[in-house]
């Protein structure tokens, strides 16, 4: 396999959450939910006559992603017509962007799991209207025009992504950044936001890059990342064998885990590119794009920095929280609440993120599990003062916070859960677990460490585990030491 590469390169198309289609006054609908084509106007249906007027919130919205990937925004945006024929296209063509795209030359920063980060360039970004959407049933097709003219934005990277391991982060990298942006929720499986991946291999030989496949119907980051593993695969194999590889448009078959060939590809000069005449060139003030930058909010990479520089915490974790705007929220306001930061990191990726996990809860909706943020606070701080064992914590306080939606102090006061420390009386349960488990006593004096583990277990059980984990384990080996003698 060393001596292949895989060479990969992404567009991504993310729907623009406006309150009305791209070029006309037409609402935007729940593309699973509305009713097929109630939300349909004349521009929608292709319609001829209708003219197009350009939605600016969308603009802006583009604008917003193009700034926060770090690119350029040229003064001069032109839309033009890209023509085709398709059942889901009433127009015969659609309105996209061609050689005046709203973006270009940006990069996002991705991270992998060795910890190492790599800077994905990003071609450019251009404004276009969505297509309607074809369903192929009993034999026929059936066709929703909601979705068309819906604000769509191609993003388009450089061919940088070199394993499907590297495309899967810029795939959630670029979705987290539309989600803090607030301009698209992410949702794959509503088709709101969809990744395409262009898949070509390099030999370590080659001076320039080989021909490439491009793979369609990827309705998760992780299939992505498996299509582009069976395709890399596929091409090796077509290359030992002496074969060539045809550029093609590809399916993920989910079902069947391999690639489908749809069809072979066109060639841009194929669409008979040219500038719409029904639209003005639009001009992009130095000014406005000052305002724009201005109005954005905090990036996940500006806060993980933050987090790591100014709270301490290690980058992994930083990485873990960030990612997800509402969960970044969350943790900042269990910190502003005096919670160590990293006590809070902690018990949020593993104790809660837990919780959530076996609940199939998504980490975006944690603004509204049963835990508050400031009930998790709460419990974080009777850790943090030693009112409670960090064990009664999380096997009887934090489930229970989560059944009840209660405080911690309340179910603390309510269960008798606080932690004992007084001496005497983790003294007097030493002495009676000690005296009940003679031959571990014995086997302990023997040399044999390991019962100390399971002797503080029995002392916990004992006192229901509310002593004092430190206090416990202090008693126990003073006692353990006077029978020695
Ligand atoms: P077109 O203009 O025909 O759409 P582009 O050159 O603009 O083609 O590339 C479209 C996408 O394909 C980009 O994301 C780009 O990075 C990627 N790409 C281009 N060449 C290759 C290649 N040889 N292997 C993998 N991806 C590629
Ligand atoms: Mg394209």
């Amino acid at each position: 396999m060393s001596e292949w590469k895989t060479v990969i390169g992404l567009e991504v198309h993310a729907e623009m959450e406006t309150e009305s289609k791209m070029f006309s006054s037409c609402p935007v609908v729940d593309s699973v939910e509305a009713e097929p084509n109630s939300a349909v106007d004349a521009l929608s249906l292709g319609m001829p006559g209708a003219l197009p007027v350009i939605n600016m919130q969308a603009m802006e919205y583009g604008i917003m992603v193009g700034l926060a990937l770090n690119c350029e925004i040229p003064p001069i945006n032109q839309f033009a017509r890209k023509n085709y024929f398709y059942p889901d296209l009433p127009k015969g063509y659609q309105i996209s962007q061609y050689d005046r795209p709203l973006a270009v030359n940006g990069h996002i920063n991705i991270e992998l799991e060795d910890g190492a980060s790599k800077r994905v360039r990003v071609r450019r970004a251009h404004m276009e209207e969505d297509t309607g959407k074809l369903s192929h049933i009993m034999g026929g097709s059936l066709v929703d025009y909601n979705r068309a003219g819906v604000p769509l934005l191609e993003i388009v990277s450089e061919p940088d992504i070199s394993s499907a391991e590297e495309a899967e982060a810029y795939a959630r990298k670029l979705r987290s950044i539309l989600r803090y942006l607030g301009v698209n929720s992410g949702d794959m499986s509503k088709g709101l936001l969809r990744f395409e991946a262009n898949v070509s291999v390099l030999h370590k030989n080659d001076t320039k890059l080989r021909e490439r496949t491009e793979i369609k119907n990827l309705n998760s980051i992780r299939n992505m990342g498996r299509a582009i593993n069976f395709e890399a695969k596929r091409q090796i194999k077509i290359y030992r064998e002496g074969g060539t590889v045809k550029p093609a448009t590809l399916g993920w078959d989910e079902a069947a885990q391999k690639i489908m060939v749809q069809r072979y590809k066109e060639r841009a000069d194929e669409y008979r590119y040219f500038p719409e005449p029904d639209l003005p060139i639009l001009e992009v003030s130095r000014e406005k794009v000052a305002e724009i930058a201005a109005k954005l909010p905090a990036l996940p990479d500006e806060l993980k920095r933050r987090f790591v520089d100014e709270l301490g915490l290690s980058s992994y974790d930083a990485g873990v929280i960030t990612a997800e705007r509402a969960v970044a929220t969350y943790f900042q306001s269990i910190v502003d609440s005096g919670v160590e930061p990293k006590l809070a990191a902690n018990w949020l990726t593993t104790d809660l993120f837990g919780l959530m996990n076996a609940r199939d809860v998504e980490r975006e909706t944690i603004a509204s599990i049963p835990v508050s943020a400031d009930n998790f606070a709460g419990l974080l701080s009777l850790v943090q003062e030693g009112t409670i064992n960090p064990s009664t914590a999380r096997k009887k306080v934090l489930p229970e916070m989560w059944k009840s939606g209660k405080s911690a102090r309340a179910i603390v006061d309510e269960g008798g859960l606080a932690q004992i420390s007084d001496t005497s009386v983790i003294e007097a349960s030493a002495e009676k677990v000690l005296a009940a488990n003679d031959d571990m006593v014995q086997r302990y004096l023997g040399g044999n460490e390991k019962v100390l583990n399971a002797l503080f277990g029995k002392i916990m059980g004992e006192m229901r585990g509310k002593g004092d984990p430190a206090i416990v384990r202090e008693a126990l080996l003073s006692r353990l030491e006077n029978l020695k003698e």
